[in-house]
């Protein structure tokens, strides 16, 4: 007979973790991660942790709004039998419409505890196809020499990809920074991310420099505004460039409607964004269109990001992995199994889960588990 899967206990922990510096995008930028911790019980004694990373300058969410929607969860799931998982999301989708890493912290805590109880790793359950992947490093907005010094660095710790945040700035500040990094690390491939701050235009002129200098522009990440998927056709179109979609992406049915509209070749794959089922059906709807895939985050820790890493893992064939922001951290409060070496995450020693959880140090400083 089954052991039960029933939820027994949902708790909740508030977790700020500084930055070494602001990470910067094109609308905002973050001082410090304001995220909240989930730890998930099911009956038969499995527990699972999860994490929500809002992130206002993305999508307009702050903490508040996801601890009240996680705490909405919880009250509503509580005697909820996890063996029904595979509709988890809708109905968090339903409980908490307003707060995504609300939705992301509660179903990444229950995945955990069932591949817990399952004795499986995370990965497993969504296909088990990699261990390994290679993730590039970001430089967020700012000037042209300091994109300058990180590119610098970025190619001697050995990662192949650069991802530059673009947008909000003048068009002539973007292009001497796009300059400044292709001569920094010759060698790297860039992706753009505009983060939904750039004219169609200005993200053309952009691209086109990045060819005239001879840097290799791999994917140009919502050069334009959320809903305008003429502009981002448009850019594809004009500049010969990948556009890949990601504050206009968010569920499988977002990805078809991309794809009729020739408004992206490749999507982002945010657990904190989507859920963490929502973004397999979005990989295998993006596959089924011939799209590209990227996995991303906000401002995460290790915890979120080996459950993204997980999900990448088991979907295999990513094309592109931005899973960084637990470098911008200061001590981050986390015991991960996923292992990090440069570019390199390796999810090969995990042997149930995602492997991640709040260090007991950092639970204790805070009263221990309730
Ligand atoms: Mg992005």
């Amino acid at each position: 007979m089954r052991r039960s899967w029933s939820l027994v206990d949902l708790s909740i922990h508030p977790v700020d973790i500084a930055l070494r510096e602001p990470f910067g995008i094109a609308t905002g930028a973050k001082t410090a991660a304001l995220n909240v911790f989930v730890r998930a019980t099911l009956a038969d004694g499995s527990v699972g942790w999860g994490e929500a990373a809002p992130f206002e300058a993305v999508n307009g969410e702050r903490r508040e709004v996801a601890l009240h929607g996680i705490e909405r969860s919880r009250d509503a799931l509580l005697g909820w039998d996890a063996v029904a998982w595979r509709t988890l999301g809708n109905r968090l989708r339903e409980l908490s419409p307003e707060s995504p890493s609300a939705r992301c912290a509660v179903e990444t805590a229950v995945l955990d505890a069932i591949c817990a109880s399952l004795n499986i790793p995370l990965a497993t359950l969504f296909g088990g196809t990699e261990s390994e992947l290679e993730s590039d490093l970001t430089i967020t907005t700012g000037t042209a020499d300091r994109a300058r010094e990180a590119a610098f660095s970025i190619a001697r710790q050995g990662y192949r990809t650069i991802k530059l945040k673009v947008g909000g700035a003048p068009l002539d500040a973007d292009l001497a920074r796009v300059r400044a990094v292709h001569e920094a690390a010759p060698s790297c491939a860039l992706i753009l991310d505009g983060n939904a701050a750039l004219t169609a235009d200005d993200a053309v002129t952009i691209a086109e420099e990045c060819a005239r200098i001879g840097a290799r522009l791999a994917v140009f990440e919502q050069p334009c505004a959320r809903h305008d998927d003429d502009a981002a056709r448009s850019v594809h179109e004009r500049a010969r460039v990948m556009v890949c979609a990601d504050e206009s992406v968010a569920s499988a049915r977002d990805v078809a409607r991309l794809a009729r509209a020739g408004a992206a070749q490749a999507i982002n794959l945010k657990i904190t964004k989507s859920g963490v089922v929502e973004c397999y059906d979005m990989a295998v709807t993006a596959r089924a269109h011939g799209m590209a895939l990227m996995v991303g985050g906000m401002v995460e820790s290790s915890l979120a990001m080996s459950a993204s890493a997980h999900l990448a893992c088991g979907v295999g064939g990513v094309e592109f992995v931005d899973l960084d922001t637990p470098l911008w951290l200061v001590d981050e409060p986390v015991r991960a199994e996923m292992l990090r070496d440069g570019p390199r995450l390796s999810i090969a020693s995990v042997a149930r889960g995602h492997g991640a959880r709040p260090t007991d140090g950092w639970l204790a400083s805070r009263g221990g588990v309730a």
